[in-house]
């Protein structure tokens, strides 16, 4: 079996502006493995605070093909096979979840490719269960949001990033031009509980329909503080990576952001979704500024979710795969083989 990977310098349509800062690049790496004369395709997407970088990936990822090139010619990939190696390359470094999270989506893609038939079919995957997914806005002037509004017409909900000291004043801009259904990301910016908690009943009535993340990461009391008070859905995202991190939430949030290259991949993400359920929590599906391959094995988790926001490959101009078909704002399903990627550009 024989990793190859590439780095690419995702460009953003628009700078992605947060609480936290803005940016107008994403780094990812394209992984390929090659098996049998087939190619199972993967992605690892490394936004600055995550920690990750093309270097780091590199040095990750050279170990991770040393480690495949020794499996033998008759071995089977399978489901049950794939976590199985999985874990030997989660046990190669600490971190490097976006890495690892690209090795795990080329093998999947790679297993569909070898069994000829849609990883969607092979895992069981219900495309009747698929929620519409939001777009996401980012902050902006109003003469920019009225015209990325009019671009994702063909989305049903938008996604706002809060967290500034101009929230209110963000929502109504929107109301002015649109009145779908909103997700807020506060992505770590509120600072005061009495204060959150004001603002997000007003939220509520202006048809926002979940909060993400209101607090910094680490101050679990204040968001358990928020949930027990708040008539929306309150999410973990910079809150919540791994399956592991399941344990620590106790109540402090209402349901958990999946996202791939925080938990590994496709493996990882199936099984927070179980144990998360099992634990009563809400399930998201999100992303990061990823390429039409990433977006398209997290849309193998959505329909297991009650929330997506996986549209970050409508916010990039270099897109090196066809982008997914969409029907009334959700993510469909093809007849292609593993993830049933098309038009890679080279
Ligand atoms: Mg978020």
């Amino acid at each position: 079996m024989h990793l190859i990977f590439r780095p690419l310098l995702l460009e953003l349509r628009y700078p992605f502006r947060l609480a936290t800062g803005s940016r107008t690049h994403t780094n990812v790496m394209l992984t390929e493995i090659h098996w049998r004369g087939l190619v199972g395709y993967g992605e690892a997407a490394m936004p600055p605070y995550y920690g990750e970088n093309h270097e780091t990936a590199a040095l990750f990822l050279e170990r991770a093909a040393v480690a495949l090139s020794q499996l033998s010619e008759s071995f089977e990939l399978s489901e049950s096979s794939i976590p199985i190696i999985l874990s030997e390359i989660d046990a190669l470094a600490p971190g490097n979840h976006a890495a690892k999270a690209s090795v795990d989506i080329a093998l999947h893609d790679l297993w569909g490719k070898i069994a000829g038939r849609p990883l969607w079919q092979m895992l069981g995957v219900e495309p009747d269960n698929m929620p519409a997914t939001s777009f996401n806005l980012g902050m902006d002037t109003p003469e920019v949001l009225r015209q990325k509004l009019l671009e994702a017409a063909d989305f049903q909900i938008i996604k706002i990033k809060l967290g500034a000291d101009n929230d209110r004043e963000i929502i109504q801009t929107i109301r002015e031009i649109s009145d779908k259904p909103i997700y807020a990301d506060a992505n770590q910016g509120w600072k005061n509980r009495e204060a959150a908690l004001d603002l997000v009943h007003w939220l509520a009535e202006q048809n926002v329909q979940l909060v993400e993340q209101p607090f910094p990461k680490n101050d679990l009391d204040s968001a358990a503080w928020l949930s027990a008070r708040s008539p929306l859905p309150i999410i973990a995202d910079e809150s919540f990576q791994r399956l592991s991190d399941l344990a620590h939430l106790g109540n402090s949030f209402h349901g958990v952001n999946i996202k791939l290259m925080k938990c590994t991949g496709l493996a990882e993400g199936f099984q927070i979704a179980k144990a998360a359920r099992a634990k009563g929590l809400k399930l998201m599906v999100g992303c990061m500024t990823e390429t039409s391959c990433g977006i398209s094995a997290a849309a193998l988790i959505a329909p297991l979710c009650d929330y997506a926001d996986i549209d970050g490959c409508w916010l990039i101009r270099n897109n090196p795969f066809a982008l997914p078909t969409l029907e009334a704002g959700k993510i469909c399903f093809g007849e292609g083989d593993g993830l049933g990627l098309s038009g890679l550009v080279v």
